[in-house]
């Protein structure tokens, strides 16, 4: 027992520091691959191409680790999954927002239901918008130019809903549909350009099953595919009590002065590309001071003589952990107040969650997406 313990403890370890140790290199790649890609003296037509493509294969590594990585924790038992009651309408109404760019690249018209259902499942709030942000780009990226994708709710005996996800393309044949959720199947891989592990609906799949519900699809083959997955539903507990986001509102005073006053951030991190490429960010951006501290004391130092208005804090530092560096400064009526939020590469869900009940106002993982990023710092003007 004690051995099988210490194994599975070694392998969850193991997959915690794959996970860092790939994404910290991917994440100098995509930084500072898009920084150059806006950067000035603008690119020749040539460079900029090159660094289109250096930055699609670079997210789509990002992707592979990812699915690689989640699949190994969820064969290794160790995913741990949060429930809470979500809303369908809203959620979906937040995966419709992360997929509509891309459906405009693709020319596809996405299509939800007009009436917004009042429907509550109990489901872990991250990895059903995982499931659905899959199966909807799947269904805008197997599709046809012109095309569209039609999301619906069916209503099941005792107690069960169907969300329908359908596509326009070109359906999949019985073999086909038999490889469907096995990892590294080779399917729709001659014809289409478009890139994908596989490993995804395989993903997917575990992950419906953990909570609770099925997953699975009907096609024909020239009408396309209808993929649904069935959930529970669960009675709302107090409606219109829906948690709110952090997010103060935007106050129109705060951002004409935004230009003139002066906000001040620290970065307590020690990987010095990664340091860069914060510096290199920032520096574009008027009217923000950038401290950086190498390790956590010297930043609990810094934030307590310079007091920002934000830090940004790494969770592996050489000397204390990102966590501990933080419940000093809570503890510090000096620094309690400053929002600190959290940029790491330990991105397992474990880390995550670690992260946020630790106190960390945010916990964002590396690599980071600039514009997001820059989102993210406004909120807290
Ligand atoms: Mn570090």
């Amino acid at each position: 027992m004690a051995a099988a313990e210490k194994a599975s403890q070694a392998k969850s370890d193991f997959l915690s520091s794959m996970s860092h140790e790939l994404r910290t290199p991917l994440h100098a790649i995509l930084g500072f691959g898009q920084l150059m890609e806006t950067g000035s003296p603008p690119l020749t037509p040539e460079q900029k191409e090159s660094a289109r493509q250096i930055l699609k294969a670079g997210w789509h590594l990002l992707e592979l680790v990812n699915e690689v990585l989640d699949l190994a924790v969820i064969e290794a038992g160790k995913l741990v999954m949060s429930f809470e009651l979500v809303s369908l309408a809203e959620v979906m109404r937040e995966c419709e927002a992360l997929v509509a760019l891309m459906a405009q690249e693709h020319d596809i018209t996405l299509l939800l239901p007009a009436n917004e259902i009042s429907c509550f499942v109990l489901v872990d709030r991250i990895r059903i918008k995982q499931v659905l942000i899959n199966l909807l780009s799947n269904a805008i990226k197997y599709n046809r130019a012109g095309g569209t994708v039609t999301v619906s709710y069916v209503a099941k005996s005792a107690g069960r809903i169907s969300i329908c996800i359908a596509d326009t393309g070109a359906g999949l044949t019985a073999d086909e549909l038999t490889q469907l959720f096995q990892p590294f199947n080779r399917l729709r891989q001659e014809e289409n350009t478009e890139e994908g592990t596989g490993i995804g609906l395989v993903v997917c799949k575990r992950l419906v099953e953990l909570m609770g519900g099925a997953i699975g699809v009907e096609c024909a083959i020239g009408e396309g595919c209808v993929f649904w997955i069935e959930l529970d539903r669960a009675a709302p507990l107090h409606a219109g009590a829906e948690t709110t986001e952090l997010m103060a509102p935007s106050n129109a005073e705060a951002q004409t002065q935004a230009g003139v006053v002066q906000r001040t951030l620290l970065y307590v991190e020690d990987n010095p590309a990664n340091l860069k490429l914060i510096e290199a960010i920032i520096e574009r951006q008027p009217g923000i001071r950038l401290l950086t501290a190498p390790n956590g004391m010297y930043g609990i130092e810094m934030a307590r003589q310079f007091l920002p208005d934000l830090i940004l804090m790494d969770i592996d530092l050489p000397d204390i952990s990102g966590i501990k560096a933080l419940q000093k400064l809570t503890q510090d009526p000096a620094t309690a107040h400053i929002p600190v939020i959290a940029l790491s590469a330990n991105a397992m869900p474990r880390d995550i969650e670690k992260g946020l009940e630790a106190g960390f106002l945010r916990y964002l993982t590396k690599p980071i997406k600039i514009d997001e990023f820059l989102k993210i710092l406004d909120m807290r003007n």
